[in-house]
C-alpha cells in the first residue's frame, strides 16, 4: 500500500466506497462523480501509478475482472453499451495516480463521444510506417 494513495486506502477498506466486486488482486467500486449511472472503476489492490508499473499478474487480473464485470454493470443500469478506458499518466488527465479502468455505461443518444475523439490530431505529419517501426523497436 502506498501512503496517501486514495485507491490503496479504498482497497484496504480504510476509505469507504461503494464496492461492487473484489477478488485477491482487484477491487471495483462506483466512481464518486459518475459520468453516467453505473460508472465503475476497477483497480489493482497493489499500488501501481501507470500501466507499465503493473505486474503481469495484475494486468491480467484487471482484464479478467473487466471481462467479468462489464455486462453486470451495463445490465444493472439498463445500458446497451459501455466505453472502457484508462487515463494513463498526468498528461492524459489522470488525477488519481493508481491505475484504474473506467467502465462507463453508454446508450445511443447519450451525447457522449468515442474514445478516438479525445484528440483529433491524426498522424500530425508522422508517417504510419515510421511510427510503427519506432514502436516495434521499443517493445521488450
Ligand atoms: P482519473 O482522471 O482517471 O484519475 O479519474 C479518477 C476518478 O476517480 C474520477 O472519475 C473521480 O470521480 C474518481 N474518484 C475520486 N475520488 C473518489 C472516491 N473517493 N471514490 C470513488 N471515486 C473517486
Ligand atoms: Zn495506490
Amino acid at each position: 500500500m502506498s501512503e496517501r494513495c486514495l485507491f490503496c486506502a479504498i482497497a484496504a477498506g480504510k476509505v469507504p466506497a461503494h464496492i461492487v466486486y473484489e477478488d485477491d488482486r482487484t477491487v471495483a467500486f462506483l466512481d464518486i462523480h459518475p459520468s453516467a449511472p453505473g460508472h465503475t472503476l476497477i483497480t489493482p489492490r497493489t499500488h501501481a501509478a501507470r500501466i507499465e508499473d503493473l505486474s503481469a499478474e495484475d494486468a491480467a487480473a484487471l482484464f479478467t475482472a473487466l471481462h467479468r464485470l462489464t455486462k453486470p454493470i451495463r445490465e444493472a443500469v439498463g445500458a446497451e453499451a459501455a466505453t472502457v478506458g484508462i487515463n494513463d499518466g498526468p498528461g492524459s488527465g489522470q488525477e488519481v495516480p493508481h491505475v484504474h479502468i473506467h467502465v462507463i455505461p453508454r446508450r445511443r443518444g447519450d451525447g457522449g463521444g468515442i474514445i478516438q475523439a479525445i484528440t483529433r490530431k491524426g498522424s500530425a505529419g508522422a508517417s504510419l510506417p515510421d511510427v510503427a517501426d519506432r514502436i516495434r523497436k521499443r517493445i521488450t
